[in-house]
């Protein structure tokens, strides 16, 4: 079982749950790893030395969705928080049904959707040991309480 720093092309950092580092690098060949908040599959695996400086050598790109005319308030915060939310508009709230329904769906027993919603690690450690990817978001605490 492994939990993983992951990042996209634009930035985004987000944890993946995997059965093992071999399973993450045979679902990155096979496209199956995607940013959870663009899509992206251009996903990198991070150290995680705490104090290892990943540096900005190369700024995010913008995502390629239409960018917000909302420039005023594009600091990094608020991209992040739109970045959320569009994620929150394009995955159904299934609350603490996350594990069945990612199962159900991994089987064929539901609608291939996007999902979100709470799970226990164990619940995500099984999850990844039945080759289901799971990832993990942390929100900012703003809308972790409007998600309740
Ligand atoms: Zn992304």
């Amino acid at each position: 079982m492994k939990v993983l720093n992951l990042q996209c092309a634009h930035g985004h950092g987000f944890e993946g749950w995997f059965a093992s580092n071999g399973d993450f690098d045979t679902q990155l060949a096979g496209g199956l790893v995607a940013c959870p908040m663009c899509g992206d599959t251009a996903i990198t695996k991070l150290l995680t030395a705490p104090r290892l400086n990943l540096g900005n050598a190369k700024p995010p790109a913008e995502a390629t969705a239409p960018a917000a005319p909302d420039a005023h308030t594009d600091s990094p915060e608020a991209r992040w928080m739109r970045a959320v939310r569009e994620v929150m508009d394009k995955t159904e709230d299934v609350g603490t049904r996350f594990a069945d329904e990612a199962r159900k769906m991994h089987y064929g027993e539901a609608e291939e959707r996007g999902i979100r919603g709470q799970a226990t690690r164990e619940e995500a450690r099984d999850l990844a040991e039945e080759g289901i990817s799971v990832f993990s978001l942390a929100l900012p605490p703003a809308l972790k309480e409007t998600l309740q």
